[in-house]
């Protein structure tokens, strides 16, 4: 099963963050969404869920 990968690179913040997420595509953005509130002070939602969805990137294909 394909996995997803969200790099917190991608995603506009002054802190200069490098966590990536990797996982399926619901636990993706659910991590993600807990990151984004707990470390850069975004409100969950809707909005943030769009937002992180769209910096999802599939994982590239290991030796597998
Ligand atoms: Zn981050």
């Amino acid at each position: 099963m394909g996995r997803m990968v969200a790099d917190c690179r991608d995603f506009p913040s002054e802190t200069g963050c490098t966590l990536t997420i990797t996982g399926t595509e619901m636990e993706v953005l659910q991590a993600a969404a807990e990151h984004a509130v707990s470390t850069h002070g975004h409100v969950d939602g809707p909005e943030l869920r769009t937002q992180i969805r769209g910096m999802l990137k599939e994982e590239a294909p290991s030796s597998r």
